[in-house]
């Protein structure tokens, strides 16, 4: 992170083909989760061949240790996920001019397999050229999209770094992940009395009627720039001439500001206990914090690589927040400080996801400068 040698900060000469060939031969496999091993024994034999040890964990997370070659620097995380969301029947990448598509019957998967790809070639350009570099942890993780259960169960003992960079953004190639908001999830039970909805209506206490008294009375949706709240399922009610002794609402709420974000769903359960007690019903509330609101400034360790390898790539980095959920937030949690790297995919989780040659080019070349400057 210290200022370079003017040779590191000379671009070194892709060899493009190789890139695409090794990023078609990984997206032409299917590795939705649970099919992650399809990736590891493409590029486990590759990384092997330049130095990287690898092993598996017990949930099939692939960890490279690349020790250092005549560079006394700090260890730092290189990440990317290995799968993908569906659908995915059979993987046909076309090749086009500006992009890789996928066929149209699936997705094309450059979600994450830009980021495998752009770390493979990264290493491989290093290694080839000779260049001096630090020590470098790779990980590659399982089941991001089902709800990062790579990085959830991931051991941080099992590497060295304890700064990171994930290359999973949904951003441009050249934008920097530097805040990632927290996140709640909310569930409330409602208890009312069971009844006959025709000759003892009286009698009854709606859970249906308290259920839907508190989702009017919450904020939810786009809260304000900071933080956002959602009821994304309702259940309740067996019959409609019984009065429903039972509901159940299941939400979340995102913040990048875990002030806010805490008293946002400390209104989202006051409103539910108004609206139990409102019908003489109950309420059981449920809420986990799932990740703490992450801020990192532009001084910070992770924010610098990134920066630093963004500029010598000539790019100029920008550095922006997001809400969405991603493996940096395990690693973060787990004492990794982690920030993402925009990968300059586009239309991802669709058919029609893409990946242009020039982001692919950029994005391996911002993890070779990565490496370099570490
Ligand atoms: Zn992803």
């Amino acid at each position: 992170m210290a200022a370079s040698s003017s040779i590191d900060n000379e671009l070194i000469p892709l060899n493009t083909q190789r890139l695409l060939d090794s990023f078609i031969e990984i997206l032409s496999v299917d590795s939705y989760w649970g099919n992650e091993h399809r990736v590891v024994e493409l590029i486990q034999p590759r990384l092997e061949a330049l130095d990287v040890t690898c092993s598996q964990d017990a949930i099939g997370n692939l960890i490279g240790r690349w020790p250092a070659n005549g560079k006394n620097s700090a260890p730092i995380m290189l990440n990317a996920h290995m799968d993908t969301v569906q659908p995915t029947p059979k993987m046909c990448p076309v090749v086009k001019p500006d992009a890789i598509y996928s066929d149209g019957s699936s997705v094309l998967g450059a979600d994450d397999k830009a980021g495998v790809a752009a770390i493979v070639e990264a290493v491989a350009t290093v290694h080839e050229a000779g260049l001096p570099h630090g020590p470098i942890d790779l990980v590659f993780t399982v089941g991001e999209e089902v709800g990062q259960f790579g990085a959830d169960a991931f051991d941080p003992n099992d590497i060295e770094a304890r700064v990171g960079l994930v290359l999973d953004g949904g951003g441009p190639v050249g934008e920097i992940v530097s805040q990632q908001a927290g996140s709640y999830s909310f569930t409330a039970t409602f208890h009312g009395k069971a009844a006959h909805a025709g000759i003892e209506a009286a009698d009854g206490i709606s859970a249906i009627a308290m259920l839907a008294r508190a989702i009017d009375h919450m904020p939810l949706g786009q809260i304000d720039e900071l933080t956002v709240a959602n009821v994304g399922v309702v259940s309740g009610g067996q019959a409609a001439n019984i009065v429903p002794p039972e509901a159940t609402l299941v939400g979340q709420a995102r913040g990048l500001d875990q002030t806010a974000l805490d008293r946002q769903v400390a209104t989202m359960q006051q409103a539910a206990e108004d609206a139990a007690a409102a019908f003489g019903g109950q309420v059981e509330i449920e809420k986990t914090c799932r990740f703490k609101a992450t801020s990192f400034s532009p001084d910070h360790p992770a924010i610098q690589l990134a920066d630093t390898a963004v500029r010598a790539t000539g790019l100029t980095p920008s550095h922006m927040p997001t809400f969405g959920g991603s493996d940096a937030q395990n690693f973060n949690e787990k004492g990794i400080q982690t920030a993402m790297l925009g990968s300059g995919y586009l239309n991802v989780h669709s058919v029609s996801e893409s990946m242009p040659h020039k982001a692919l080019h950029q994005l391996t070349q911002i993890t070779i400068q990565t490496i370099l400057n570490a």
